[in-house]
């Protein structure tokens, strides 16, 4: 099956919330992101997965609103919150449910977000590549076919046999 992916940069600051090392200390990255597309119903008329800047209108504007300079914490990092909450920020701290790495970050982005944002619109995101570094990077996915992971994108299946 044929995959669209878009590519997408953003800058971000955390800690690694316990870490054994100097990712316990405010840090930031240039992060790159890979989201990939399937349409499990075929292409469109025209030959698309999807328009590309519809991945990037949707996923690319929801991280520049909620990730892009911005400090993203793990939520049980409450020493930090609390810290930062008294500073002035343009936009406050994104609280994560989870430590900001980069596995986690992917992890969000392909199970909470994307069902959310692509629901009903004929594709599932199954797969995102975030680099941390340019060195480093998380690879996180799903399985496209399963029934599951279907209908959380709204796609009915039924229609397609
Ligand atoms: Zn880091």
């Amino acid at each position: 099956m044929i995959s669209a992916v878009r590519r997408l940069q953003f800058c971000y600051g955390h800690r690694v919330y316990n870490h054994e090392s100097k990712c316990a200390n405010l840090h930031g990255h240039n992060g790159v992101v890979f989201i990939h597309a399937k349409a499990p119903q075929g292409l469109d008329k025209l030959g698309r997965v999807i328009d590309f800047s519809l991945l990037k209108d949707l996923v690319g504007n929801w991280i520049e609103e909620e990730w892009d300079h911005r400090m993203i914490l793990f939520k049980d990092d409450v020493a930090t919150i609390d810290l930062l909450s008294k500073a002035s920020w343009s936009k406050k701290p994104f609280i994560l449910d989870a430590n900001p790495t980069a596995e986690n970050m992917a992890k969000f982005l392909l199970e909470d977000l994307s069902p959310k944002l692509f629901y009903g619109k004929g594709i599932i995101i199954h797969k995102v590549v975030f680099y941390e570094t340019e060195n480093c990077y998380a690879e996180v996915s799903i399985e496209p076919n399963d029934p599951k992971v279907l209908e959380r994108f709204g796609i009915l299946i039924a229609n397609s046999f």
